[in-house]
């Protein structure tokens, strides 16, 4: 007998066209097991989904989306789970489709260093399996070892070595992809470039609001001669900022400059004991990597300036498993933060590089004026900025609080230049934010590449965008026609 609520007849057509392709376990109707699948990383948004389904090759991608078209169901593409702004969250009356099961490694082509993946891919595992041919991924999210490729594609994600290397988007050259009437497509290619518009761009960073990637070729780096990765202790985090800009300034980019403060310091080490220096006001894990004549001689450079901007200690790690450790401390740091504040948000804006000294003394007089604890942890080298902000859920006005805190900050990072999300998108967390930095028109127009992908929006509704417009959404919310529909430059379905 079926789990589904018989209202919902849409939903028994999609399961049932589902369990003609996929196999029996690959379709999850239960409550219980359903309900594993009711949020992402952001776990304070729940929704159970109507439907889960787990299909492991493209042709049960495109049998499910078609059938989702044809009853008007929503569907939402999973990978791992991980995300921070709630990409992922289920529609109730939706099918979250799963991508778990499609994690073949379709290739790996040394000669022209590319590797062709599927979706469910652990980000690690394209590292690990170019590893043997003298090549990895680059775009190392702190959330590498269990976020999946399709997830990386849908949020254009970032990580420590984004500095020197690129986002997501700089290392996706082609991908298959199931359009929102179930169609497969292919985009891009191997080829470094692809006439016409570049709809590959489009889709990359779109979190699941275009459809759903099903595999996705990537290029590969190859590996370093040499790997420096040091440890600098500073006062202050002023100190440290004012060494970032001196290193880049003097033409050095390594391949990472992470940067993380007092409580962001205190917590790492009480998790995990990672040995940074004592009483620093912040530290920066400085990491330089290339043919090992240049990273000695960028390695003296960079001494050098974060000994005139105030490092009191600088360690360089002298094996593979200390090298581990400096990463871990920084890696760590958001779950680490758990140790010593019970609940927490994890906030994810960008700035101009050169803004940082003015925003973070501004975040520390918002923390210092609210009582609301802010710990800083960042990708300091390209001023993508990830804010703790610390509460107690128990404790009466503090969520509401931290709230207001992590939206001023958002406020701060767009009146310096900034944006909103740097890396984690905007998903369900972020679409009341998005006015803030677009205005209605704006919003209206990158609608409108929405509809000419999904014009009934089924994929992902509800995320990215603040309220719904065009594609006949909700009519009575949209003023008057978009200005191109109006001059005939664009035409609403
Ligand atoms: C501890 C921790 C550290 C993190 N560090 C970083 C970091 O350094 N940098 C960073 O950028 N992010 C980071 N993240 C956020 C997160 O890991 C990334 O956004 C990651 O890319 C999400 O991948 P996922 O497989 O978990 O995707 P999910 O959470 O499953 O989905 C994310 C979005 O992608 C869409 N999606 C998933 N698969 C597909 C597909 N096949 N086709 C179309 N759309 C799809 C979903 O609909 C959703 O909108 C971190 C998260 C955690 C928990």
């Amino acid at each position: 007998m079926s789990d589904l609520q018989p209202s919902s007849a849409g939903i028994e057509a999609v399961a049932r066209a589902a369990r003609r392709v996929l196999p029996a376990d690959g379709v999850i109707t239960d409550h219980a097991r359903l309900r594993t699948y009711e949020c992402d990383g952001l776990a304070h948004y729940r929704v159970t989904p109507a439907l889960v389904v787990m299909p492991e090759d493209t042709a049960q991608v495109a049998a499910v989306v078609k059938a989702c078209a044809e009853h008007h169901i929503p569907y939402v593409a999973r990978g791992s789970g991980t995300g921070l702004s709630g990409g992922a969250l289920p529609h109730k009356d939706g099918v979250l489709i799963v991508t778990s099961r499609m994690r073949a490694i379709r290739e790996v082509r040394r000669e022209d260093q590319r590797a062709v993946v599927e979706p469910g891919v652990i980000n690690l595992d394209v590292t690990r399996a170019a590893t043997p041919h003298g090549y990895y991924y680059a775009p190392d999210p702190s959330s590498q070892q269990i976020c999946s490729i399709g997830g990386n594609v849908a949020e254009n994600s970032g990580g420590a070595h984004c500095l020197k290397y690129g986002f997501t988007t700089n290392h996706v050259l082609g991908a298959e992809f199931v359009t929102p009437q179930g169609e497969v497509v292919e985009l891009g290619g191997a080829a470094p470039d692809a006439p016409g518009y570049d709809l590959l761009g489009a889709v990359v960073g779109s979190e699941g609001t275009l459809g759903v990637v099903t595999s996705t070729t990537v290029r590969l780096v190859r590996l370093p001669e040499e790997v420096r990765t040091v440890l600098v202790g500073f006062e202050s985090t002023d100190q440290a900022g004012a060494a970032t800009s001196a290193i880049i300034a003097a033409g050095i980019l390594p391949a990472a400059i992470e940067m993380m403060d007092a409580l962001a310091i205190e917590a790492a080490e009480e998790a995990v004991r990672c040995g940074y220096p004592e009483g620093a006001g912040a530290v920066l894990v400085i990491e330089l990597d290339g043919a090992a004549v240049e990273v000695a001689q960028e390695y003296d450079e960079v001494e050098r300036l974060c000994g005139e901007n105030g490092a009191f200690e600088q360690r360089l790690a002298t094996d593979p498993v200390d090298r581990a450790l400096i990463w871990k401390g920084r890696k760590s740091a958001f779950a680490a933060v758990g140790r010593i504040s019970p609940d927490y948000i994890v906030q994810d804006c960008v700035i101009p590089r050169t803004a940082l000294p003015e925003v973070l003394k501004a975040i520390a007089d918002l923390s210092g004026t609210s009582g609301v604890r802010v710990a800083n942890v960042f990708h300091a080298g390209d001023g993508n900025l990830h804010p703790l902000v610390l509460f107690d859920e128990t404790k009466e006005g503090e969520s509401e609080a931290a709230e207001r805190v992590s939206g001023a900050i958002l406020d701060l990072c767009i009146e310096h230049g900034g944006s909103i999300t740097g890396e984690h998108g905007v998903g369900m967390d972020k679409a009341k934010y998005m006015p803030r930095m677009y205005d209605e028109h704006d919003l209206d127009t990158m609608q409108m590449v929405r509809c000419a992908f999904d014009p009934d929006n089924i994929s992902n509704p509800g995320k990215v965008f603040p309220t719904p417009r065009l594609c006949g959404e909700v009519p009575g919310r949209h003023k008057g026609a978009h200005p191109l529909a109006e001059a005939g430059l664009a035409e609403v379905f």
